[in-house]
């Protein structure tokens, strides 16, 4: 897939992010795509279902499952041909994932400085040898503003410290 393909696939990302944002969700916004098609897309669903491991990306994974059930096609083999599109840099879960399931690539847009599995944090791809394609900061300012207006505290479902706070106190106890 070229740099410019990825690019406009980026855009479309974008835009899930977008919708993500108005829905009160971590604004993430994810694609796979399989042979020029898009078979999955979708955001963070963690506030909706309060299930913290409701990533994009494991959103879009349970949809290509899915996708291959109704196919008759072999999941494994259809993830091997999957590029990967999303607007942040994979936690270490998903990143994991990811790579576990052989991906062709992984791009994405802005870094996660607080839980980047592909080099912010931690760089799993030498534990898999999976030998994933990756490629950071594609449209990263964008994906970035997403994030900021998200956690400037404008959505009610942004954590204040207040409530951070709050949350220590009881884990202490
Ligand atoms: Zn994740």
């Amino acid at each position: 897939m070229t740099e410019d393909i990825k690019s406009k696939w980026m855009e479309t990302a974008l835009e899930e992010a977008k919708k993500s944002l108005r829905a009160g969700e971590v604004p993430v916004g994810c694609l796979f795509i399989y042979k020029d098609q898009v078979i999955a897309s979708g955001s963070n669903t963690v506030n909706e279902t309060h299930n913290a491991t409701r990533h994009a990306e494991m959103n879009c994974i349970d949809q290509v499952i899915k996708y291959c059930k109704d196919r008759s096609l072999e999941y494994q083999d259809v993830f091997k041909s999957v590029d990967v599109v999303v607007t942040v840099e994979p936690c270490i879960m998903c990143a994991a994932a990811l790579h576990q399931l052989k991906v062709v690539s992984i791009t994405y847009g802005c870094a996660n400085d607080r839980f980047g599995g592909c080099k912010s944090v931690l760089e799993v791809a030498p534990i898999y040898e999976s030998g994933v394609e990756i490629i950071g900061g594609l449209k990263a300012e964008e994906a970035m503003n997403l994030l900021k207006e998200f956690y400037k505290g404008t959505n009610p479902n942004a954590p204040d410290d207040k409530k951070k706070h709050k949350k220590r106190n009881k884990e202490h106890k």
